[in-house]
């Protein structure tokens, strides 16, 4: 099937190869703004900015919340870039709308049906990743929900699915990509970071998601991934992501 593109600032999604990155979660203002900085230096256009985390625990960092949108907007004043964050929940749907380019939906809301209707009715392009239990006609039909409001800019992102095996926080299922060429129009990007749970694991996965035809990936990247608030495990340093983008060739 032909892969619908989807226009986010200058870039096609759909048409070419995407590599959107950023840290986990946003930490401060300097924090960002220099992370933004480099990868901007590196040629990335879209960057994952997330006010609004979903934490497995809730007596971990929760995100900056209101103050992290803030910092999205400086962040778009300084440079020429979009971002892409996170809705948790329906009440901060405007206040996300204001700053961000591209709404994601996340792995543990993709069944929260009310959630993606109400984004189905928004004009910005959402990014829907797959529900870590999630089948791919799951994944497809919660994009149905979407579709239905109206809204069909949709990329989705396979991000790991869980499994009995222990070693990687979850098992990337590649297979889906494929799957999902032969059987929907939208773009699937890959998200080796969440995928994996494991630093040294991105680039080779990265490398395989491109070769059975992913629209991109979006990784986590940090200059101190061991004093990161969230996923330094599987979040690159710097100079990993530039032999990243080595290896990639894209
Ligand atoms: C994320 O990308 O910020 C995230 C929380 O990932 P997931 O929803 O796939 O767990
Ligand atoms: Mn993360």
């Amino acid at each position: 099937m032909d892969v619908k593109t989807i226009k986010v600032g200058n870039t096609r999604i759909g048409k070419s190869p995407v590599v959107i990155a950023g840290p986990c979660s946003i930490e401060g203002e300097k924090e960002f703004i220099s992370e933004v900085a480099f990868l901007y230096g590196k040629g990335i256009r879209i960057i994952r900015g997330q006010a609004y985390k979903p934490r497995t625990s809730p007596h971990t960092f929760q995100g900056l919340g209101e103050k992290g949108l803030n910092i999205i907007k400086t962040a778009k004043n300084m440079y020429d870039i979009c971002v892409v964050s996170e809705v948790l929940s329906q009440r901060d749907i405007d206040k996300i709308y204001d700053v961000s380019d591209i709404l994601q939906i996340g792995s543990r809301n993709m069944f929260n049906y009310s959630l993606l209707k109400d984004i189905g009715r928004q004009d910005k392009p959402v990014l829907l990743k797959r529900g870590m239990s999630a089948t791919i006609k799951e994944w497809m039909l919660a994009a149905e929900y979407i579709s239905s409001e109206g809204n069909d800019d949709i990329i989705l992102c396979e991000r790991g699915i869980r499994t009995f095996e222990p070693y990687t926080r979850n098992t990337l299922d590649l297979s889906a990509v494929v799957a999902i060429h032969q059987l929907s129009p939208y773009p699937v990007i890959v998200d080796p970071s969440h995928g994996t749970g494991r630093r040294e694991m991105i680039i080779p996965m990265a490398k395989a998601a491109m070769a059975c035809g992913a629209d991109g990936i979006m990784v986590e990247v940090h200059p101190h991934p061991k004093a990161a608030f969230t996923d330094g495990r599987q979040s690159l340093d710097y100079g990993q992501f530039d032999r990243l983008l080595g290896e990639l060739k894209l």
